[in-house]
């Protein structure tokens, strides 16, 4: 029988990127260590912050909010979760239930803002541009929202996997600009919140586990949108033949440290921070919407 490496009970857990094995109560806790280490070694939070966590209901981000309301008392946090309705049918209003159920469970105050107050929903979006204008609308729904209410920073679930996807993609197309939106820390300013990313050297794997032997309530069904991407078949390859090739890869891009300034200015229908004179969010509402902000 195989032991756990730190308490000697039955091993339940083998991690392969580690060569370890766990029982299940000393997984929870390396999972959370882990964490903490990396907020330690990156600088991914500062003591005394207020931490609005993107909540969708999904492993990733309910791994997300138990990790950091555990760690909460050690960093003297305020934590609260924002979830945003999209409007994806039964999917966004099952999304909704689960986020509530998983706040309620963990004690964190969880706000709630829909898309359609913003005069148009995921549905009413082309096909091809579904997720594009998804993701910039969670992005000014969540920056928007954290600076009016006052938070420090606004933490997501994304996790190593999704880190190494948006480099090659990033990489491919030739963008440097790729670090200053993945870094575990990417400091605010003027309009912009700060955005921390605490389980970017996590695998799903890790965090699947988590989930599940704390007994999470999670949501296991994807946005009816969600499309396979090839990059993940490919790092779970590499991952198979090189055990630890994700978190190595990815710790090792954030010691390069070359990231370029995007130059900033103020978008002329709402004033929130923007690249272009109008900012996307605002052309995506008079696009999809039926009424003005
Ligand atoms: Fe939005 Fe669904 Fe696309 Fe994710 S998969 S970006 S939730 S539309
Ligand atoms: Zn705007």
């Amino acid at each position: 029988m195989r032991r756990c490496q730190i308490c000697r009970k039955k091993a339940e857990v083998k991690l392969k990127s580690y060569g370890i094995y766990l029982c299940n109560e000393c997984y929870t806790s390396f999972f959370e260590r882990r964490i903490e280490e990396s907020i330690r070694r990156y600088k991914i939070i500062r003591r005394g912050e207020r931490i609005l966590i993107a909540i969708s209901g999904g492993k990733d981000s309910v791994a997300l909010a138990s990790v950091l309301k555990v760690l909460s008392n050690i960093f003297e946090l305020e934590v609260q979760a924002l979830y945003i309705n999209l409007g994806i049918g039964d999917y966004s209003k099952k999304a909704e239930a689960k986020s509530r159920e998983v706040c309620r469970k963990l004690q964190i105050p969880l706000n709630v803002v829909k898309l359609g107050d913003y005069g148009f929903t995921i549905q009413d979006v082309d096909i091809k541009k579904v997720c594009s204008v998804c993701g910039n609308a969670k992005r000014y729904i969540m920056n928007r929202f954290a600076r009016e209410n006052g938070f420090n920073a606004i933490a997501t679930g994304h996790n190593v996997e999704d880190i190494l996807v948006n480099f090659f993609k990033n990489w491919l197309s030739g963008n440097k600009q790729w670090t200053e939106k993945q870094s575990p820390r990417t400091e605010g300013f003027d309009k912009m919140v700060t955005r921390i990313r605490p389980l970017f050297l996590r695998t799903e794997q890790e965090t699947n586990l988590y989930v599940k032997i704390k007994d999470l309530p999670t949501l296991a069904e994807k946005c009816p949108n969600t499309k396979t991407d090839r990059w993940r078949g490919i790092i779970d390859e590499i991952e198979a033949k090189i055990p630890g090739f994700k978190q190595n890869f990815v710790r090792n891009l954030f010691t390069e440290g070359y990231q370029e300034e995007m130059k900033y200015g103020y978008c002329s229908r709402c004033g929130e921070m923007t690249v272009s004179k109008i900012c996307q969010f605002c052309r995506n509402a008079e696009r999809y919407g039926k009424q003005k902000i």
